[in-house]
């Protein structure tokens, strides 16, 4: 097929541009796949330790997986669905996390809830951090949960918006990595790799897309590249959307890291507990002891504490996490971990954060993001999605709806 000239140019590969592109296919429409990375995936990434572990750098968890779309991709493809709770539904270690004092935290947790519900019925918006009781001591690992929830402290985010994210709290992993489930699907629609887009010219009768490997005509286009790219510019609009730039700003992406971290004589733990590496403050991260059963721990990062560690790279991580573990464990514990892996996504030129959340005041941008523009350019990705953002099946989803319409759109303009 010419890659000069196509019906539709979707671009983006992760999640959202490879279901887009898979339902334009599946409708015969003749669509070409550009992506910036040498992969597909985007934020969905597997790599592997040297004794083949799947290891998800980026998203990991089928969350609301009773209603996500990927596990049926997953059966498709015959990879595993892996079922065991998470961490965060399990009690966590004692020496952590005493019973009552968790029991007690739960509860905290649980009250915040009530009030957000209470208060996303108000017509202001305000930040969730406004929502915390002043007298409790539970507020800084509340703001630690927010990081690993939201990617950023509750000062910085909506409180409509967080209260508008829908789950069914049912989360379940696959063994083969959630990276290789988005890039498998992706993989037979016709695509372009290590193509960065540059700039879209919607000023003529056709899209112009200007790439890295030159340029694009397209009837349609649907656009799945993050928020925080959007609002950077890193793609210029002729003419200029100041509409959807503004919304894109409204969407920052928060942080999160993961580090992957080898464990010696990892028996000693259950699977899947999990370890508190603090809970009096918020700069602290959440270990995940043994995923799947396997010798290793999943630590992640978040918000400010993540921001403050890539410049550090992995050893500035690991040394972080090992002074917590140590402090949970004891000295002796350093002796028995080594680093395997760690991804910046903050730093990552075609991410530049993970996952979106709503700025206080800016709930509704998701759906100014989402808006189509004249008939002929479609907008998805997680933070399009205005109750399953966040995510890797809000991108899905987001990317099926904007598939959608530009097939609707091609059928009016045939009719
Ligand atoms: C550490 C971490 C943990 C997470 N955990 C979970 C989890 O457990 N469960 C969950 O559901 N979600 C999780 N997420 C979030 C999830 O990964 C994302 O919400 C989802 O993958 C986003 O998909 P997307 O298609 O909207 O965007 P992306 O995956 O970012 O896809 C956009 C694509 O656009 C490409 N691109 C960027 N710029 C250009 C350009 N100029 N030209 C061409 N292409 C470009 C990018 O390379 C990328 O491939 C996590 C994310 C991270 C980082």
């Amino acid at each position: 097929m010419p890659t000069s000239d196509v019906e539709v140019v979707v671009i983006g590969g992760g999640a959202a541009g490879v279901a887009a592109a898979r339902r334009l296919r599946d409708a015969s429409v003749q669509c070409l796949l550009v992506e910036a990375r040498p992969r597909l995936g985007g934020r969905a990434w597997t790599a592997h330790d040297s004794d083949g572990h799947a290891l998800d750098v980026g998203c990991g968890w089928l969350h609301s997986a009773d209603r996500n779309p990927w596990v049926a991709a997953a059966e498709a493809q015959g990879a595993t669905i892996d079922r065991t709770p998470p961490p965060w539904m399990n009690r966590p270690l004692d020496a952590s996390f005493p019973r009552a004092e968790h029991a007690d935290f739960r509860r905290a947790f649980g009250e915040f809830y009530d009030r957000l519900d209470k208060a996303a019925q108000c017509e202001n918006d305000a930040p969730a951090s406004t929502l915390l009781n002043p007298a409790s001591r539970w507020n800084p690992l509340l703001n630690a949960m927010s990081t690993y929830i939201s990617g950023a402290e509750l000062d910085r985010i909506s409180l409509k918006d967080l209260d508008r994210y829908h789950s069914t709290d049912v989360n379940w992993r696959v063994v083969e990595g959630y990276g290789t489930l988005i890039s498998t699907h992706g993989a037979t629609v016709p695509l372009m790799l290590d193509c960065p887009v540059n700039a879209i010219d919607h000023s003529g009768a056709r899209v112009k897309i200007e790439t890295s490997k030159g340029a694009i005509a397209a009837d349609q286009i649907i656009v799945t590249v993050p928020s925080a790219i959007l609002a950077a510019e890193r793609i210029r609009f002729l003419p200029a959307l100041p509409k959807k730039i503004e919304a894109a700003h409204g969407l920052p992406l928060g942080l999160a890291d993961k580090l992957f971290i080898a464990l010696e004589n990892a028996e000693e733990f259950e699977t899947s507990v999990r370890i508190f590496g603090h809970t009096d403050r918020v700069a602290t991260a959440g270990y995940h002891m043994r995923p799947f059963g396997w010798p290793i721990i999943e630590a992640y990062f978040g918000g400010s504490c993540a921001a403050e560690l890539e410049p550090g790279g992995e050893a500035a991580f690991f040394d972080f996490a090992v002074s917590e573990l140590v402090g949970v464990l004891g000295s002796d514990f350093a002796k028995r971990v080594r680093p395997i892996r760690v991804h910046c996504w903050g730093s990552d030129p075609f991410s530049l954060g993970s996952y979106s959340f709503a700025a206080p005041g800016f709930a509704d941008c998701r759906q100014t993001l989402a808006e189509p523009v004249d008939g002929r350019l479609f907008f998805a990705g997680e933070a399009c999605s205005r109750h399953d953002f966040s995510t890797a099946h809000g991108g899905y989803l987001t990317g099926v709806a904007a598939a959608d319409q530009v097939i609707a759109a091609r059928r009016a303009t045939k009719a």
